[in-house]
């Protein structure tokens, strides 16, 4: 993913994706992790499209289906 200088610099940076991750996961809205070209970090975006799944967010969905907590 591009990342512009001016929205890297304005975002939290993580130094692991597991940190953002787990920011992540607490934030009340739908957030992913990504890697950063320009300062080699990790920041959330809301924007998910054309992003892969991580593992944990699929055994989550998986689970809801389940629960029948579909959407
Ligand atoms: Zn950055």
């Amino acid at each position: 993913m591009k990342t512009r200088p001016a929205i890297c610099n304005r975002k939290k940076r993580y130094a692991t994706r597991e940190a953002a991750e787990d920011a992540a996961d607490a934030a009340p809205f739908k957030l992913r992790a990504y890697a950063c070209e320009l300062c080699r970090k990790f920041h959330l975006t809301s924007r998910t499209k054309g992003m892969k799944t991580p593992r944990r967010e699929l055994e989550r969905k998986r689970n809801a289906d389940q629960a029948g907590q579909n959407g």
